[in-house]
């Protein structure tokens, strides 16, 4: 089970983002003893070599890089620095780079070529906006970032990918923002392997992670625990407090193992 933590642009200072990782860790020693969680924090990446240190508990991503390797990008990271600097993983085509940053489903496309040539998983984001999702566009908008996005990417390579559906109107930055509903999130889930088994086939569908984002909390991620199409979560805000994030953990590693 993955559960990773998109902490943004938080917190402001090292010294609370070394505090934010250890509180974390040493939740973890107590409650992930079998390991059956894989934790990965995206930080900002000003602070990512700080944190970092290679060890069991907790593996460490950035929160996007720069559509090209290297050259004149003022103010962008590339994907080599961010490898150099300790992560293994990249959140790719999060909504608010979208938003922030105009990011369109081709700049995504190369941005997870470059992560599977450096050796960098990619976390790829895809789901619907709240427009999509009234006009009952879901299917389509997922079907078509997935189709774009992994356009180039070869079958050897796919299984490097986590796909996180993360619907706009769930992430709880947004206005009024709910987190998805279980029949909701299972039917994406469901939308995506599909497509998987489209573009390439059956084993790649069943076996890539699919994680949900968007608003999960302590108090409502067991409502997401009968779905085996879901293989984790992607947790912003409830990941900025250590008790909450691994109260996530806990909670649904514990009903995890009830179920087997
Ligand atoms: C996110 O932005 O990736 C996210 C899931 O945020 P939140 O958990 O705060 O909705």
């Amino acid at each position: 089970m993955l559960f990773i933590a998109n902490w943004k642009m938080n917190p402001t200072s090292l010294k609370q983002a070394q505090k934010l990782n250890k509180n974390i860790k040493d939740k973890l020693k107590k409650i992930n003893k079998e390991k059956k969680a894989k934790v990965i924090i995206c930080p900002p990446t000003i602070f990512l070599s700080k944190l970092f240190q290679k060890n069991k508990l907790i593996q460490y991503g950035v929160q996007n890089i720069c559509f090209e390797e290297r050259g004149a990008y003022t103010g962008e990271i590339s994907v080599l620095m961010a490898k150099d600097q300790g992560a293994n993983y990249s959140i790719i085509g999060h909504s608010e780079r979208k938003q922030i940053a105009g990011e369109d489903n081709y700049t995504i496309s190369q941005k997870v070529n470059l992560c599977l040539a450096n050796n960098i998983k990619p976390i790829l984001c895809v789901g619907e906006n709240l427009q999509e999702k009234n006009h009952a566009k879901t299917g389509l908008v997922i079907r078509e970032q997935l189709q774009i996005a992994l356009k180039n990417v070869k079958i050897n390579d796919i299984e490097k990918i986590i796909i996180a559906y993360e619907p706009v109107w769930a992430i709880s930055s947004q206005d009024n923002a709910r987190p998805g509903t279980p029949d909701s999130i299972l039917g994406a889930s469901i939308i995506i392997r599909k497509e998987l088994l489209n573009l390439y086939n059956h084993d790649v569908a069943t076996n890539i992670p699919v994680i949900y984002g968007g608003s999960v909390s302590k108090d409502n991620v067991l409502d997401y625990s009968g779905n085996s199409n879901l293989n984790g979560f992607l947790i912003g805000s409830a990941s900025l407090n250590a008790f909450d994030f691994s109260q996530i953990i806990e909670k649904y590693i514990q009903s995890a193992q009830k179920q087997t």
